[in-house]
């Protein structure tokens, strides 16, 4: 059975090649943009002749943080778009067997009731910081449920919340905020400066480990059977605060007197706990890595992997 992993070399690409041995029944492909340029329809279709794989991972998308996603909406479009387009109608034209395709908490409706749950997603505009990117996400649902309905294909998408861990995006304008506030924690200290936290740190978010998500997507392809999204997230009682974060990280880092919110900068969405029932009846009593755990293992991997790392 051949598993195509586009975003192969990615944050969650490289978490699931980092568990694929102990998939053994499948063939892993793992791509990147340098291996074939989604957005390029010939290409797509090229790859996916080539390879014919049975079941699709799709995690190739134009990907940032809140300010990455303020500043660049028309690429978090029209990339997001062309990319979801090409990967799904080419999934369909070889005969996958199953395409499992990646959405985002912070694509719901900025206006709701909490918790979130799979069935809100269409009713109302998402958070102005990221509706493009979000807008395009949403109708990767949309395209997934019309294959399904018109030709019974099995196009499924998981919806996971901010996710961190080794090989994310470094880049202190561009990245999410846990890389983002690494990556700044550690040029504080080095400078012997203050450790600058973008807006008011009171925002909460749920974070889930990269190679936990990884796990969590190896079961939705083996095992889930049910009919639309599912969300991928911790409890909600680990939900956290942006300032918790940072206490978190400079602890790591040992720097934990210089902290300073910088409340010029944007908060985004205040809060958008998702709810994960339908997820803990697929996978009942699994155990997280904790948030202090996660953050060790990803300041250290960030430490060793310096040079190299995306920033
Ligand atoms: P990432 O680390 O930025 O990786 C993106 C991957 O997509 C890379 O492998 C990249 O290849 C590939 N890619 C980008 N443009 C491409 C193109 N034109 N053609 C082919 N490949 C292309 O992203 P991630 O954080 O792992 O995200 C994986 C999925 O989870 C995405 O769908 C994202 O929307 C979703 N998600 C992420 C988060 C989060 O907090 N990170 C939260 C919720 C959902 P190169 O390395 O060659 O550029
Ligand atoms: P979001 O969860 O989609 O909003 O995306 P992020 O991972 O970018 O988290 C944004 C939250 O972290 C907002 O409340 C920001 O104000 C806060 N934050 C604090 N410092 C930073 C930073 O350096 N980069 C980013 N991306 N967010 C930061």
């Amino acid at each position: 059975m051949k598993v195509l992993v586009t975003g192969g070399t990615g944050l969650v690409g490289s978490a699931i090649k980092k568990i694929s041995d102990k998939y053994d029944n499948y063939t892993f492909f793992f791509i990147s943009s340098k291996n074939c340029d989604l957005t390029n329809y010939e290409r797509t279709k090229e790859l996916f002749e080539r390879i014919r794989p049975q079941y699709v991972i799709h995690l190739a998308a134009n990907v940032g943080g809140l300010f990455k996603n303020m500043n660049h909406k028309v690429e978090m479009y029209e990339i997001n778009t062309l990319i979801n387009l090409n990967v799904l109608k080419c999934a369909h034209l070889v005969g996958v067997k199953k395409c499992i395709s990646c959405l985002s908490t912070c694509i719901f409706p900025d206006n709701t009731s909490y918790p979130i749950n799979e069935e809100m997603l269409h009713n109302g505009p998402p958070h102005t910081s990221n509706d493009c990117y979000a807008y395009a996400k949403r109708m990767l649902e949309v395209h997934s449920m019309a294959y399904n309905q018109q030709y019974g294909d099995d196009f499924v998408c998981v919806i996971p919340t901010n996710i961190y861990g080794p090989h994310d995006n470094f880049n202190l304008e561009d990245a999410h905020v846990i890389p983002a506030l690494i990556h700044k924690c550690h040029l504080a200290k080095e400078a012997g400066e203050d450790f600058v936290v973008r807006g008011s740190g009171t925002p909460l978010r749920q974070f889930i480990y990269s190679e936990d998500l990884a796990v969590l997507i190896m079961k939705v392809l083996e095992d889930y059977k049910e009919n639309g999204s599912i969300i991928l997230s911790v409890s909600e009682e680990d939900e956290v605060s942006i300032k918790d974060i940072a206490l978190e990280i400079a602890n790591a880092f040992n720097y934990e007197e210089r902290i300073v919110f910088d409340t010029s900068y944007s908060d985004g969405q205040y809060k958008k706990t998702a709810d994960n029932r339908k997820l803990k009846n697929l996978i009942g009593d699994y155990k997280f890595i904790g948030i202090k755990e996660g953050v060790k293992k990803s300041v250290e991997w960030f430490l060793e992997n310096y040079d190299s790392c995306r920033k």
